[in-house]
Formats: structure tokens, C-alpha cells, sequence
């Protein structure tokens, strides 16, 4: 049985109070390890030691929201893996969506930062999903083979054991539109049956695949009790403990 990951992207939000207000909110439902059920949040790089600080001893993991792939050197404006591991992240997110297109990152970026971040000992959530159009146009499954051959190459089977995939609807996010679960579903499980194909069926069925884009409270529940959806990429239902916590409780509630 895979353990459920709830991770909460705080993108370009928050302030160092409501940052702090925030972790400490989670860090009490979420206090100690659980079988079940793991809670990850992702700040702004500016808030990581703070929130880090206000996640104290409990089980709420720290991630960063993207990383660059070279060592520490002249490199304005980045971060280095080594700097996320020195502030306390175990997780990153890479190749999120709005970093694809607003951003311009490609896959061989991604596929560098994917690299990097392993070697590094992060776990990468690594963010794959296609646009409106590209569904319409019955192109999801070339699209998402697309971004995973580029994520995964040169990918060994022991290295690709950190990485988690986010399997994130561009048309999803932010718009309030979810995918329904029967959509979710099936890229999930067209995300695990090529993960199977290009390692193994084992290290498939260990793989977590998370759903992102407008998860809340009331869908939370019908979308992780999906067979193949191990958790949520949560954006904006993350910034309110009173929105975030509902959904880990599907989670628990689902893998009591
Ligand atoms: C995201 O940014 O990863 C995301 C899923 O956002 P939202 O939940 O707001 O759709």
C-alpha cells in the first residue's frame, strides 16, 4: 500500500507571519509520523527557515518550489540544491506547470534539475500534465509520455526511487475546474503503466502519483479514492489550514 503524500504549494503567497501562522496551524494536526498519511508543504524560498522553525518537531515535511541544477557558483537568483538540504527540505517540485510556461522550462532543464536534486537527496515531486487544447485535441497521453521520457533520461531505476509524480491538468489549476475522477483515473493509471514499461512493474506499484489542480475540501475525498491517485498537489486550498487540513483528513480517512 502506497502512502498517501498531501503537499501543499504555496507558490509566490504568503508573508513571513501568515507563512509562520501556517506551519504552526499544521504542524499541530499533522505532529507526529503516520502510517498513512504524509504532509509536505512547499513555501517561498525567502520563508523556508522560518516555516521550517514553526514546523518544530513535527511531521510536516519542507520542499522547496523549484531548484537549479548546478552547484553552488555564480549562478544570480537561483538556488542550489545543497542550500534547500541546508534548510531543512527533504522534497522539491520540478517542472510545475507555470514554470513550463511561464518560465519557458523544457524538458531538458527539467530533466537537469530532476538529476541534480536526486544526487542531491531531495525527492522530487515532478509536475507532468497537459493543456486544455492539447486534451481536446486527444493528445494527453503523447503529451504526458512527452514529459516523462524528457524528465526520466538517463534516469536509473535506483535513482527514479526519489521521485514522486504530480500529475497535474494545466486546465486544472487555479481555474476551479477539477478533472473529474474517472480523468484523473485514467492518466493515473497511464502514468503507472509507463512508469512499468520503462523500469519495472514493482518499482511502478511503488511510485506515488499525486493529482493537482483545484483540489478542495469537497472533491478531495472522490479523487484520492481513486486506485492509482497516491496523494494531492494542492495550490491555492493549501494557503488556509480551515481548506488544507480537510483534504488530509480524506487522506486519513481513506487510508484508515
Ligand atoms: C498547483 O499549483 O500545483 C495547483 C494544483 O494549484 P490549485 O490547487 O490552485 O489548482
Amino acid at each position: 500500500m502506497r502512502r498517501f503524500l498531501v503537499a501543499g504549494n504555496w507558490k509566490m503567497n504568503t508573508v513571513r507571519q501568515s507563512a509562520v501562522s501556517l506551519a504552526a496551524e499544521l504542524s499541530a494536526v499533522a505532529s507526529t509520523e503516520e502510517a498513512g498519511v504524509e504532509v509536505l508543504v512547499c513555501p517561498p524560498y525567502p520563508y523556508l527557515l522560518p516555516v521550517g522553525e514553526a514546523l518544530g518537531g513535527s511531521a510536516v515535511r519542507l520542499g522547496g518550489q523549484d531548484v537549479y541544477f548546478e552547484s553552488p557558483g555564480a549562478f544570480t537568483g537561483e538556488v542550489a540544491v545543497e542550500m534547500l538540504r541546508d534548510v531543512g527540505c527533504q522534497y522539491v517540485l520540478i517542472g510545475h506547470s507555470e514554470r513550463r510556461a511561464i518560465l519557458g522550462e523544457t524538458d531538458v532543464v527539467i530533466n537537469r534539475k530532476v538529476r541534480a536534486a536526486i544526487a542531491g537527496g531531495l525527492t522530487v515531486v515532478l509536475c507532468v500534465g497537459e493543456q486544455l487544447s492539447e486534451r481536446q485535441g486527444g493528445q494527453t497521453e503523447a503529451v504526458l509520455d512527452r514529459q516523462m521520457e524528457g524528465a526520466f533520461a538517463g534516469i536509473s531505476d535506483s535513482e527514479a526511487l526519489g521521485i514522486v509524480i504530480a500529475y497535474e491538468p494545466v486546465w486544472a489549476i487555479g481555474t476551479g475546474v477539477t478533472a473529474s475522477p474517472e480523468q484523473a483515473e485514467s492518466a493515473h493509471e497511464h502514468l503507472r503503466k509507463w512508469l512499468s514499461r520503462r523500469y519495472n512493474p514493482d518499482f511502478s506499484e511503488k511510485t506515488r502519483i499525486l493529482y493537482g489542480g483545484s483540489v478542495k475540501p469537497d472533491n478531495a475525498l472522490s479523487l484520492l479514492g481513486q486506485p492509482n491517485v497516491d496523494g494531492a498537489l494542492v495550490g491555492g486550498a493549501s494557503l488556509k489550514s480551515s481548506t488544507f487540513v480537510p483534504i488530509i483528513e480524506a487522506a486519513r480517512k481513506l487510508s484508515g
